[in-house]
Parts: structure tokens; C-alpha cells; sequence
């Protein structure tokens, strides 16, 4: 299950480790976007369209005609059914399901310029700037399908679950009895037995286990195709008229592949994206927000999960990871800070760093040209070691600024809370 673990805090910093060399993100595409490619692989997704006004809602409604239509707000997060608007009607979630076409479209204009909270978002929600409307499909049964990409079992492995729709996680967690797995050779693809046997495994019975066995493998041919990671179709449902639909779907892709995945990394439009984090990538820096009050600017994703650990052991909680990696600048080191102290949520700033081939005179410089460039107003505390340490020391002793120097991670983590408190 450790790969369909939705992103946890301890993920986000083991992505920090993954990503620490080469400073690259994974790509999330939107809901429809990631249909698009379902349907371009033959997957059964229901006909929809997307705006992102009114008006254009308006415009495509006009030729736009079903007995039930469902009306969705296109968030990189999942939990859309299940979240509400911070600040918008009561009782509206992410997902609005009717029959009168008049309501879908209001549905639309009360969706759109509204933040959605859902359980994977942070909490005030996120800004919805698209909203989908499809045909309504009528269900019968929710399945979970999902095809990842598994270090356990050095490939694909399809993990489907008759009881779809719902958390995943929970399902594992209650009725692991209720998940199934199913590796994939990848030199050899998916067999027709196998496809057949998820089908089976999914309790799909009748002329519907060949129906869902065909979408499977669709799904598996897109997956191989554009270099996924990870295509979670949740719920994957059968319908009381038997035909079996995608009707939700999460697509994420190997980063390494973007050179020949161009098309597709092309709809990335960072929307969503924490604003520091974007700004960090620009710098080629990695940064990681979390939900605490201590700033940490660090040099490699090991030394940001030690610093982690020491901090909450003092009782405190980080507020974010900024990695300046080993070749880093002066003025990276300027946008590092200007970019973790940028949060009001920050408190106090702790900077430490192991200079193996970091030279700790070039962060002593930048953080001394940050903290006057950008007045810091709250604690700052600095542990340096290695190259060039004594240098740096005294560059920041005769800066002149009020800084609290620590000579080593504990004393650091204990003083930035303490700075705090
Ligand atoms: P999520 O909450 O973000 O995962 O959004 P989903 O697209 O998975 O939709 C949430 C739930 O809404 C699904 O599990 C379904 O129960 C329901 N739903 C979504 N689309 C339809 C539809 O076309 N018809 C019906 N009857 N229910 C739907
Ligand atoms: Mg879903």
C-alpha cells in the first residue's frame, strides 16, 4: 500500500530526498485533463466539457444535453464529493449531481472563484478556476482501480479493490481482504488472463467482466504509454444499464520523462502549486511547506529529515524545508531565505548546514545579505560545520546582526524552539 499512500507530511519530505539531486516535481494533471488522455487510449470516460466562467458554462450548455448532468470542480486534490466551500454556498461540495440543467449552472457559477476544502487539500481549501460538467452516469456498483509504479515489485503492479468510491486507504486499513494486487511484467504487458482476473477480482460478472477486463487493459496501454507513475481510476463503476465508466481519474508522471512526454508536460500551469514552491523551482532550489512555525533552510533532503525529527523532539514544528543542495550560490541562498521567511506562519528561522561541499562562508554571506535585505523580524538561528566554518563565523560576528549561533543540530533545534516559546 505504500505507494497509494495519499501525499502525508513524511512523503512530501521523502519526495525532498527523492527530488534533493535534481530539483524536479512531479506532474499532477487536472481531472479532465487526465481524461482527455483516457479517452485518446479508448478508456470510457463520460462526455463532458470545462469552463472556467460563466458564461462559457452558458455558451457550451447550449448544445449540452442529458437527463442528468454532474457538475465538478477541477482541484488537484481527490475528496471533492466529500469537501465543502470555505467561502461559498452551504452545503455545496465538489461534486453537485441534478437533473435541472438551470441548477447544474448555477452550480458552475457558485464553484468557480471559491476556495475547496476537501481532506487532501490544506485547510482553507484550494481556489477553484475550472469547473467540468458531465454526463451523469447511473451507477451501480464503485470500484477502485489503480496501476502504479512499485519499487516493491520493481514495476506496474494493478491494485484493484471491489469496494471503490471510497477512501482506498481505509479499505486497506479495515478489510485488506478487500485489495487486490496484481504485478505486471513490464517487458511482457498485460495478459488477457490477467485482465480478466482483475475483472473478476472487481466482482464484475457477465458480459461486464469482458467489458471491464477490455477497459483495464486500455488503461494499462495509456499508463505504459505516456511514462504514469501512478492511473487511479476511483470509483472505476458499472452501471445499471451495464457498461463500465472511468469516472474519476488521477494521473501523475515520471518527471524523467518529460522530454519525450512533451505534449503532456505542456499542461502543467503550476496552478495550485504553493506559490513558494514555484518560486524555489525557478532558484533550482526545492522547498517544502509544512504546517509549523520553524523555517529551515538546509543542504541536503537527509540532513532536512534529521533536522525534522530534532525539532519536533524539542516540541517544536517545522515550518518548512528549503533545500539549497551542495553547488549553491550567494544568491540562491538570498532567495532561499527571502522565499521560507515569505510565510507569516514563520516564527523564528533556523539555518543549518553541513558544508561538505557547501561552503559555509558563501551561506554566511547570503544569509547576511538576506536578513538586511529583507529586515528579518523574528529569531534566526544558525548552525554551521565544515568547509570554511571559521570563516563564516566571523562574517556573521561582524555582520552585526542578532543572530544565535549553535555549534551543532541539537543545540540549533533546542534554541529555535526555545526562541519561540
Ligand atoms: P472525488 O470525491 O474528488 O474523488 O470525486 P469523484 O469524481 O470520485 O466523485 C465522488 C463521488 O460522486 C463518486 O464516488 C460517485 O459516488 C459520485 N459521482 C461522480 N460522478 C457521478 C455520476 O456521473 N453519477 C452518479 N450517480 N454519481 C457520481
Ligand atoms: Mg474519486
Amino acid at each position: 500500500m505504500q505507494a497509494i499512500r495519499s501525499a502525508g507530511k513524511l512523503l512530501r519530505v521523502g519526495r525532498l530526498a527523492a527530488n534533493a539531486r535534481t530539483s524536479v516535481r512531479n506532474l499532477n494533471l487536472q481531472e479532465y485533463q487526465s481524461k482527455e488522455l483516457l479517452e485518446k487510449y479508448g478508456c470510457s470516460v463520460q462526455r463532458f466539457f470545462v469552463a472556467d466562467n460563466i458564461n462559457e458554462a452558458k455558451n457550451k450548455f447550449s448544445d449540452f444535453n442529458h437527463y442528468e448532468y454532474v457538475v465538478k470542480a477541477q482541484i488537484l486534490a481527490g475528496g471533492r464529493g466529500k469537501g465543502r466551500f470555505v467561502d461559498g454556498k452551504q452545503g455545496l461540495g465538489g461534486v453537485y449531481i441534478t437533473k435541472d440543467k438551470s441548477k447544474a449552472l448555477d452550480s458552475v457559477g457558485e464553484m468557480i472563484g471559491r476556495h475547496l476544502e476537501t481532506k487532501q487539500t490544506r485547510p482553507g481549501g484550494v481556489l477553484v478556476e475550472k469547473v467540468m460538467v458531465a454526463e451523469s452516469v447511473p451507477i451501480a456498483r464503485e470500484t477502485y482501480l489503480a496501476i502504479l509504479m512499485d519499487r516493491e515489485y520493481n514495476g506496474p503492479v494493478v491494485v484493484a479493490s471491489p469496494a471503490g468510491g471510497v477512501d482506498i486507504e481505509e479499505v486497506a486499513e479495515k478489510t485488506p481482504e478487500l485489495i487486490f494486487k496484481e504485478p505486471i511484467d513490464i517487458h511482457k504487458g498485460i495478459s488477457d488472463e490477467q485482465c480478466m482476473r482483475l475483472a473478476t477480482d472487481l466482482k464484475f460478472e457477465g458480459d461486464l467482466q469482458k467489458k471491464a477486463a477490455d477497459q483495464i487493459r486500455r488503461l494499462y496501454e495509456l499508463f505504459v504509454a505516456v511514462d504514469a507513475t501512478q492511473v487511479e481510476i476511483n470509483p472505476f463503476v458499472e452501471t445499471s444499464d451495464n457498461r463500465v465508466f472511468c469516472v474519476d481519474a488521477k494521473l501523475n508522471f515520471d518527471d524523467s520523462a518529460s522530454f519525450r512526454q512533451r505534449a503532456i508536460f505542456a499542461m502543467d500551469n503550476n496552478e495550485e502549486k504553493d506559490v513558494r514552491e514555484v518560486e524555489a523551482h525557478k532558484y533550482h532550489l526545492n522547498y517544502i511547506g509544512m504546517d509549523g512555525n520553524i523555517a529551515c533552510l538546509v543542504n541536503g533532503a537527509g540532513l532536512a529529515m534529521a533536522t525534522m525529527d530534532i525539532i519536533k523532539l524539542y516540541g517544536g514544528s517545522p515550518a518548512n524545508f528549503l533545500d539549497v543542495g551542495g553547488t549553491v550560490t550567494e544568491d540562491q541562498v538570498y532567495q532561499a531565505f527571502r522565499i521560507i521567511t515569505s510565510d507569516p506562519a514563520v516564527k523564528a528561522v533556523l539555518v543549518n548546514i553541513f558544508g561538505g561541499i557547501v561552503n559555509c562562508a558563501t551561506i554566511a554571506n547570503g544569509v547576511i545579505k538576506a536578513c538586511e535585505r529583507i529586515q528579518l523580524s523574528v529569531p534566526l538561528v544558525v548552525r554551521l560545520e565544515g568547509t570554511n566554518v571559521d570563516e563564516a563565523k566571523k562574517l556573521l560576528q561582524n555582520s552585526g546582526l542578532t543572530i544565535i549561533t549553535a555549534d551543532n543540530l541539537e543545540e540549533a533545534a533546542e534554541k529555535a524552539v526555545k526562541s519561540i516559546a
